[in-house]
């Protein structure tokens, strides 16, 4: 039995990239402050309180007009909805909801996969800012979980409710970390 697969799915600069290099303790793929650099699919592994998964990284050339990004991000949801077990839906409080992510949401809502909202660069300790809560309204069940990929905050609580919806995987032998 193959170990579950996760992928990230978001928006062009939420911290997608980020956030997959914190959480296979490696930075593998380029995180870029330029839109529209061309980056690999990556796949790694990772393992969180016994429980191993695979984590996909979504690449490839990003777009940077409103509808182009629109386009990019549902074809990357349809590509998650069709072959990952638990999809984690990544925005960014610093620009609060938009069109697309509503759109998207609303797509992946639709194929009952299992799914997380993740609100990245919740940089600040202590209370959750204002901008935080309106994720609510994209209607994903389950609280948003409030993550900072810099800083690494609330990733332990992600990476929790992200073995809680794995289905469960045969422990395998040891092989390659990075395909
Ligand atoms: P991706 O396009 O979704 O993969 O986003 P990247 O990982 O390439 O990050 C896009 C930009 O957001 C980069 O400039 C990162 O430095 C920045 N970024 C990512 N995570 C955070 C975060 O938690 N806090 C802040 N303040 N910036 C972040």
């Amino acid at each position: 039995m193959s170990r579950p697969l996760v992928a990230i799915v978001g928006r062009p600069n939420v911290g997608k990239s980020m956030l997959f290099n914190r959480l296979v303790g490696r930075r593998l793929s380029i995180v870029e402050d330029t839109p529209g650099v061309t980056r690999d699919r990556l796949y790694a592994e990772c393992e969180w309180c016994g429980r191993k998964f695979d984590m996909v990284d979504t690449g490839g050339i990003e777009p940077t007009t409103d509808s182009e990004i629109l386009l990019y991000m549902r074809e990357q949801a349809q590509t998650a909805i069709e072959t990952a077990d638990v999809i984690v839906f990544m925005v960014d409080v610093t620009t609060g909801v938009t069109a697309s992510d509503r759109d998207v949401a609303a797509m992946l809502m639709k194929s009952r996969k299992p799914l997380i909202l993740c609100v990245n660069k919740v940089d600040s300790v202590g209370e959750l800012p204002m901008e935080f809560y309106e994720f609510y309204e994209l209607g994903i069940d389950g609280d948003p979980i409030p993550v900072s990929s810099v800083h690494g905050t609330g990733t332990g609580d992600l990476l929790d409710r992200i073995v809680e919806l794995c289905p469960d995987a045969e422990v395998e032998e040891e092989d390659d970390t990075i395909k």
